[in-house]
């Protein structure tokens, strides 16, 4: 062997005994079997390996022969591997809370799920597709396919928007959810949020543009927006809109500064009707008949 090659060979196994010093803890009890191993004293598995090592020459103070190598027992290798859950879970919730840190979702959203929901005949297959939408939201990103959610206010279309941008997000896949005025908003206070907020609009796998067209704007405004929405339409990635307004409202807009906005949207977003009685009504509603049978409760 030539001496360079003995010398890297000594190096290798100077620092393989270095790990083993390191890791291999000895606890009472445990002992050394009939294979010359140490074995642990809990489980009873051998806690080192024989490993065959070449001869690196006498002056490296190494003539070859067996070396004992650290290999955890059964309860190390257990605790091991909870350890490194453990550390993918911690590492797991950071992400996720920066995710929702950009996402821009609303406080009052952070808890819609799926699961807590409250299907009726009206929302139930708009659910079923939402559900299945984030499920599979791989497919859906790949073939660009938006969402259109319309109908009257209360019906639950930006409840069910969020259900799908908290899907996402636990799931560790950025997005963002949020009104265009709020974009707005962000962008006049900042005049550096604006590229800052485009930039992430080409690149976030989704975007929920929450609330869509409730008023009329100024011509500056709708550049922004025109801005805002062609750049998400651009960058080939899906888009989730929300709005009051209806589809034939949207259709037959005889404005071109509006009617080229809804062009953009029609042409990635698959239209839902959102019908039914208005949650917030619904709400109140009960509210209502519980006070009732309060007072004539005996
Ligand atoms: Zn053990």
């Amino acid at each position: 062997m030539s001496e360079n090659l003995g010398s890297a060979l000594s190096n290798v196994i100077s620092g393989i005994i270095q790990r083993n010093q390191e890791n291999l803890k000895i606890n009472d009890g445990d002992f050394v079997g009939d294979d010359g191993l140490l074995h642990c004293a809990k489980c009873g598995k051998p806690k080192q390996f024989a490993a065959e090592i070449p001869c690196t020459g006498c002056e490296n103070g190494n003539d070859g022969g067996k070396l004992l190598i650290w290999t955890p027992c059964l309860c190390e290798d257990i605790e091991l591997k909870r350890q490194e859950a453990d550390e993918k879970k911690r590492k797991d919730i950071e992400r996720i809370a920066e995710l929702r840190k950009i996402s821009l979702l609303d406080k009052k959203y952070e808890s819609a799920t799926f699961d807590n929901f409250i299907i009726n005949p009206f929302n139930e297959r708009n659910l079923k597709l939402c559900r299945r939408y984030a499920e599979r939201f791989d497919e859906m990103k790949s073939k660009n396919q938006g969402l259109l959610m319309w109908g009257n206010v209360g019906t639950g279309k930006s409840y069910a928007a969020a259900c799908i941008a908290n899907h996402l997000l636990n799931e560790k896949i950025p997005c963002i959810m949020t009104s265009i005025v709020r974009m707005l908003q962000l962008i006049q206070n900042n005049g550096s949020e604006e590229a800052v907020l485009i930039s992430r609009l080409s690149h976030i796998p989704l975007v929920i543009f929450d609330d869509f067209g409730t008023e009329r704007n100024t011509d500056y405004a709708l550049e922004k927006i025109y801005n805002i929405i062609d750049s998400r339409y651009r960058s080939g990635l899906p888009m989730i809109v929300t709005t009051n307004l209806t589809f034939s409202e949207m259709q037959n807009e005889p404005d071109i500064r509006y009617s080229r906005l809804y062009d953009r949207i029609f042409e990635c977003c698959y239209p839902m009707q959102f019908t039914g009685d208005s949650f917030r009504k619904k709400t109140a509603y009960d509210k209502f008949n519980d006070m009732e049978k309060f007072i004539e409760a005996e």
